[in-house]
């Protein structure tokens, strides 16, 4: 409140930001008159003298004004389209390293020539990020002429491309591409075998489009390029059987209580919570199964991984449903995505979750795979030297951006105003009702002539709408995961009169929807229009466009609300594009999810007391708060899962750019000598600590022992007790210093024999070789633990500071071991030939070339399900699940604390009296019951 009033009388931040842009707008503007009077041939020049004056020291700062100006007049004489003033601040927002959010049909695709222009002067590359291929592909293309007008040459990069054409792509000023693609390419170019095969250069500016989408809602999971790993169908299809006999408990107190209920779902946190009995039950059947051994049990270190399984059953049967979560298609099991309703094939959910839902669907159980390499998308683009982003929606998110990404959220001013009409949500008590009142307030807009889009969380929801319009005798078309190809077709007409549309939440995302048709669309298919037919067309368009425009433009019906309000905001903002006239509202029941989970029974009562039929709504502020209440515990809870993967993928990520710069020096061809020589120094030190501990009397070495063990692990064979006898006053630091000394002598007679060449490729073989099995494994085991640090809960360590402990530890073990295996491979192998050496470079690509590989990344149910890897006993796994809550594993401090604040009441943030009933229904006072502080 505070701050709106102070905001008002000085301006709020935003409002200082775009005062000071428009001061540079001016400059740009007053150097338009100029270069308007500049020859098509001098304005081509202007980009090679920017370049020169760049070299020279002028900052592309001091060249924003002149460079966008150029590439403002380029687009006018290219596309016939003139930069809005309001689009060089989004322009400059870009270049400066912010996020602009502009609402939907302003143009951003056109806005962001201004900073990719400018940006590429630097020769650096400019890499332009979308949500998928399509759009990449397109705006690439609407651009393209453009940039080769001013001499910037532009490359799309996608899946499977051709390596050549791929590192071309990467080599041009500009780059589209999509943010799988880019992170992908990262990791692949780190397991390479030559710099020449790397594909990208160094990360320079990115601007990523749709910004929330791509670092808000695809950043709860993490990258992960994974390979094939040995087979365990049998073991899935096994735990399937299982599930069934397993009696799910209503609540949780039922849980506790009740001897034949074995397992309970928190629904707010997506959690499991087994019960003992549960736990005995799951012992038993696993043992008659043959899973589990007579007297293993489901605790044993060695068993965790089975438990999971266990969990991921529960899951996939309980909580992961057809046609809203996956799809079953010709045998497989493909995700949708629940934030745009698309399919994502060739997507698998990991930690054995896949495999389950395979299990309970009874289609082909796919094998499992070894993580190869794994980013997050945030510490993937904080990689670039300046990132950027745009999007219809932001500001909802705009501190989840700065603490992150350290990004700033510019809100730009429409061009025009926006003419849409929000209405108050109705609230309905029932789903039917809810149903009932969206077809006759469709019924209504059709008889003014005006399009609707109706949008809906999920694709049972679209499904059950369209039976219900077709009963009515409601034309329409449904947009959803199952028929993407004629999505673009669809949103194309979606805008003609009466048109009604049915889409999941952010289907046809990215495409205009056209106030009376696109009627060009209908052209794209003919192939030669003669200009009196394009013009015919055009005055069929503009009728039905006036018509649209008279009955109050598009209107928009949201039939649920999504978990996040950024969410119903885009759907909102496809109306009222460009200062269409527009409306929209969004129609609720107490029987939707988010209601049902997070409204309490109070609304509930509430609606009914006042006597409420089926088919009535109410529009109320109690309603209207306790949604937003609802929306904001599942946004903090989103945000809290993002938090933690990224608080454990910044572990990783330290070490991940250890062994990537590593492996860059060993691709370089770096002069490996001196450090082999270290490295014997210290792998030799650490053998000998073991015969020889350090400070000790010579009583307590074991010099036959170590003469056995270099003879072993070295092949070297050292007379040491020889030399003992032999010098009287040999120390243990003297006996140290000779053991070394010999074991390097030898090494370089070894390393002469073969040749600098031959040697210095060999060591670096066998060190790539060796870092990169050991890398894989350490992800592996990075991986494991993570999902059991929560059981450190229950030794009141801290699970975060655990976690960063051991990782450590992990590390340097790894580290060591990678040292010693290179050590012991150089003094192992026999000299190899040149045609051996060859072979084994080639032998390495080969196994890499093998490899299946996938490229995953999961959806965020997937996260949840590692949470409930392995459960502590009863007494303690209420705290654990508070701590898995958060959405992943392990819980850190500050995210357990708030998950189970929110899993003890589930109404706090409403206004309910202290002294009032508690919602639940206990019949205690509120303050005595859910309300207890
Ligand atoms: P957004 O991505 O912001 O939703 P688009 O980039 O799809 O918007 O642009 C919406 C429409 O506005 C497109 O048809 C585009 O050609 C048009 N447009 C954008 N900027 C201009 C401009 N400066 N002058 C004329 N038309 C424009």
């Amino acid at each position: 409140m505070l701050s709106k009033i102070i905001g008002s009388v000085v301006g709020t931040k935003n409002d200082r930001e775009l005062k000071r842009m428009r001061r540079v707008v001016s400059k740009i503007n007053a150097r338009e008159a100029e270069i308007q009077a500049l020859s098509d041939e001098q304005l081509q020049q202007k980009t090679a003298e920017f370049k020169a004056r760049h070299q020279n020291g002028e900052s592309l700062d001091a060249l924003l004004p002149e460079a966008f100006a150029v590439c403002r007049e380029a687009s006018w004489r290219v596309n016939g389209m003139r930069h809005y003033d309001v689009q060089l601040i989004g322009g400059i927002t870009l270049h400066e390293g912010k996020i602009a959010e502009m609402k939907t049909g302003e143009g951003k695709t056109l806005m962001g020539t201004l900073a990719m222009y400018l940006n590429a002067i630097s020769g650096k590359g400019v890499h332009l990020v979308t949500v998928n291929d399509y759009l990449a592909a397109r705006d690439a293309e609407l651009n393209r002429p453009l940039f080769n007008f001013l001499g910037m040459t532009v490359g799309v990069i996608y899946s499977q491309q051709p390596p050549q054409e791929k590192i071309d792509a990467y080599q041009a000023d500009i780059t589209y591409g999509t943010n799988n693609e880019y992170g992908f390419d990262y990791l692949r170019d780190n397991m390479v075998f030559s710099l020449a095969e790397k594909k990208q250069r160094p990360l320079n500016f990115c601007i990523i489009d749709e910004i929330d989408s791509i670092l808000i809602d695809e950043a709860r999971t993490p990258l992960i390029i994974s390979g094939q790993a040995e087979d365990s169908s049998r073991m899935y299809a096994l735990i399937n059987t299982i599930i069934p006999r397993l009696k799910r408990s209503k609540d949780e107190e039922a849980n506790k209580n009740n001897e034949d209920e074995d397992f309970w779902i928190d629904e707010k946190n997506r959690q499991i919570e087994i019960s003992e009995k549960g736990y005995e039950k799951i012992e038993r059947f696993l043992t008659e199964v043959g899973e589990l051994g007579e007297n293993e049990s489901l605790y044993s270190p060695s068993r965790l991984p089975l438990l999971a399984h266990v969990q991921a059953a529960i899951r996939a049967h309980h909580v992961f449903v057809k046609n809203v979560h996956y799809i079953v298609d010709d045998g497989e099991i493909i995700i949708v995505d629940e934030n745009t309703g698309r399919t994502m094939p060739g997507r698998r959910w990991s930690e054995g979750l896949h495999q389950a839902v395979e299990a309970k669907e009874n289609v082909e159980i796919q094998a499992e795979n070894q993580t190869l390499a794994t980013t997050t998308f945030q510490n993937y683009f904080r990689l670039y030297d300046k990132l950027s982003g745009m999007t219809g929606t932001a500001d909802t998110e705009a501190a989840e951006f700065k603490s992150t990404y350290d990004l700033d959220v510019i809100v730009i001013p429409t061009h025009e105003p926006i003419a849409r009409i929000d209405m108050d949500d109705q609230i309905f008590l029932t789903k039917l009702g809810k149903y009932k009142g969206i077809i006759r307030e469709i019924k209504e807009i059709q008889a003014k002539g005006a399009p609707v889009l109706v949008g809906t969380a999920t694709i049972e929801a679209s499904e059950e709408l369209s039976y219900l319009f077709d009963q009515e005798g409601i034309k329409h078309n449904v947009l959803n995961a199952k028929q993407h190809e004629r999505e673009a077709e669809i949103i194309a007409q979606a805008g003609s009169p009466k048109a009604v549309t049915i889409a999941t939440n952010m289907a046809g995302r990215g495409t205009d929807i056209i106030l009376g048709g696109n009627w060009q669309s209908f052209i794209e298919d003919i192939d030669a229009v003669s200009p009196e037919e394009m013009a015919r067309l055009k005055a069929e368009w503009q009728v039905k466009h006036d018509q649209v425009v008279a009955a109050g433009g598009l209107h928009i019906i949201g039939s649920e609300r999504h978990e996040s309000r950024r969410i119903d905001n885009q759907l909102r903002g496809r109306a009222g594009r460009q200062g269409d006239p527009g409306m929209s509202r969004f129609f609720l029941s107490l029987e939707d999810d988010l209601m049902r989970i997070f409204a309490g029974d109070r609304v509930v009562n509430m609606m009914r007391a006042m006597g409420l039929k089926e088919d009535e709504a109410i529009e109320h502020k109690m309603v209207s708060k306790s949604i937003e209440n609802a929306q904001g515990k599942v946004e903090s809870r989103d945000f809290d899962a993002r938090k933690n993967l990224l608080k454990y993928d910044d572990v990783a990520n330290e070490q991940r750019k250890v062994i990537y710069s590593q492996r860059d020096d060993l691709l370089a061809e770096m002069d490996l000598k001196e450090a082999i020589d270290v490295m014997h120094h210290e792998v030799y030190n650490a053998m000998i600590d073991q015969f020889i501990p350090p400070g000790s009397i010579d009583d307590q070495w074991n010099i036959d022992g170590l003469e056995d063990e270099l003879e072993d692990e070295f092949k070297i064979s050292m007379p040491i007790n020889d030399w003992l006898d032999e010098d009287r006053r040999l120390d243990e630091d003297g006996l140290r210093a000779k053991i070394i000394q010999t074991a390097l002598e030898r090494y370089h007679t070894r390393r002469e024999q073969m040749g600098e060449k031959d040697a210095a490729q060999l060591e670096r073989h066998l060190m790539l070789q060796s870092l990169d099995k050991h890398w894989k494994e350490h992800l592996t085991q990075m991986d494991q633990l993570r999902k059991g640090i929560h059981l450190r809960g229950y030794a009141q360590k801290n699970p975060e500071q655990e976690y960063k402990r051991e990782s450590f530890e992990l590390f340097q073990m790894m580290l060591g071991a990678i040292k010693s295996e290179t050590v012991q491979d150089l003094s192992r192998v026999h000299i190899p030939t040149k045609e051996e050496l060859e072979a084994l470079e080639a032998q390495q690509r080969e196994n890499a070339a093998q490899m299946q590989m996938q490229f995953e990344h999961n959806d965020v149910d997937n996260l949840d399900s590692n949470a409930g890897a392995a459960q502590p006993p009863a007494q303690n796994r209420n705290q654990a699940a508070g701590a898995a809550a958060a959405g992943m594993t392990a819980g850190a401090a500050g995210a357990n604390a708030s998950a189970s604040a929110a899993g003890e009441n589930p109404y706090a943030g409403m206004h309910i009296s202290r002294n009032a009933p508690c919602p639940c229904g206990s019949g205690l006072k509120y303050k005595q019951c859910h309300g207890k502080i």
